[in-house]
């Protein structure tokens, strides 16, 4: 069997140091890896729209950054095809005939559909479109056999969802589609890095983020207005380390050698928690350091992404080459769905 790789982002916004950690990351060194026949990293743009289909233009001009976050981060188009979602109208076409594998009670039931239900206050009038998101990305996953998906722990449920659908489609119509596994970070800290504001995730949508195209004054201003611990009021308080975003990100981001460059009395990040947690550290050192670091971290991310944005014709260029290519592997599978749903007619 071949390893395939699909993953993908919606265009709802600029991408965060969430993303980065949580699964950009991840996907640059599998890309690099050698290990993986294909990869496919996809603009959700037809998923973003099913919370954002009041605000087209967002959606359309959030395309471009994430292109552009991608390319900076070191995607490279030569070894990955980035694609645009709704280019591939073979997905929907799947997604079609997978919601007939799903019932409106198990879709009810997914705990991040749920959250995400109540965080864009959907009780009262929840579109189809969005309740169905789960089902796309099924399609999505399996348009391309992808067996791996790398991505933050908010995604199992849908990943999940998709082994569902697989089983019951493979076992309805005999064995078509690959069931998928997802791939979580290894750092525990980066399976949903919370906000700046302490909130349980950053994300595009509740603006706690910072991005990785955000300048140096914005990291620093953010940085420094991080929630930490609200009972660590005096310097000589012991304070909490584990349900503060400061350290979290430190887990997340920090190396020994940021600790030998900007910190040396430190000879590491559990020596910084114990003194936080002993009282006697007060928040500005923590935030100092974790400037230094983002700072360190995101530059070379913020610089090639400053080059890249001088020629954007060359990124929707790319985006054309890829979602064609996509395309015709998505029309692929799709004729094998129908073949095996007896529903090939003209063939
Ligand atoms: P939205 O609020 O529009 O849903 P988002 O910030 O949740 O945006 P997505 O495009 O939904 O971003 O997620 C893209 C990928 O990034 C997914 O794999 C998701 O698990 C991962 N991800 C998103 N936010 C975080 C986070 N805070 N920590 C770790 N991974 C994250
Ligand atoms: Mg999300």
């Amino acid at each position: 069997m071949k390893n395939i790789i699909l993953t993908g982002d919606r265009p709802s916004g600029k991408l965060h140091i969430g993303h980065y950690v949580g699964s950009l990351k991840r996907r640059v060194e599998l890309q690099n890896s050698g290990k993986f026949d294909e990869i496919y990293v996809m603009i959700a743009d037809a998923q973003a729209l099913t919370d954002n289909f009041d605000n087209p233009q967002k959606v359309r001009d959030n395309i471009t950054e994430v292109a552009l976050d991608y390319l900076a981060c070191g995607i490279d188009p030569n070894k990955s095809t980035i694609f645009v979602q709704s280019h591939v109208e073979q997905l929907t076409e799947l997604t079609f005939y997978y919601m007939n594998l799903v019932t409106l009670a198990r879709l009810q039931r997914n705990p991040t559909v749920k959250a995400e239900i109540k965080q864009k206050n959907f009780e009262m009038s929840l579109p189809m479109g969005f309740l169905t998101y789960p089902v796309s990305q099924t399609a999505d996953i399996t348009a391309f056999k992808a067996n791996t998906v790398p991505v933050g722990e908010d995604q199992l449920p849908m990943l999940e969802q998709a082994r569902e659908i697989v089983r019951s489609f493979n076992g309805l119509y005999g064995e078509t589609l690959v069931e998928p596994k997802a791939v979580l970070p290894e750092n525990k800290s980066c399976l949903r890095l919370p906000g700046t504001d302490g909130m349980a995730k950053m994300s595009k949508s509740l603006g706690n983020c910072i991005y990785l195209s955000d300048s140096a004054d914005e990291i620093k201003r953010k940085v420094m207005g991080m929630y930490t611990d609200p009972n660590h009021i005096k310097v000589t308080d012991p304070g909490d380390t584990k349900n503060n975003p400061t350290f979290i990100y430190l887990e997340a981001f920090s190396t020994p050698e940021h600790f030998a460059k900007y910190l040396p009395e430190y000879a590491s990040l559990d020596e910084l928690k114990a003194h936080y947690e002993r009282g006697g550290l007060g928040d500005m050192k923590v935030k100092k350091l974790l400037n230094a670091v983002m700072q360190e971290t995101l530059e070379p991310i913020r610089l090639r992404r400053e080059e890249l944005a001088k020629d954007i014709p060359a990124v929707w260029e790319m985006l054309k080459r890829g979602s064609d290519k996509a395309r015709a592997v998505a029309a692929q599978t799709l004729a094998q769905v129908k073949r095996a749903m007896k529903i090939n007619y003209f063939e």
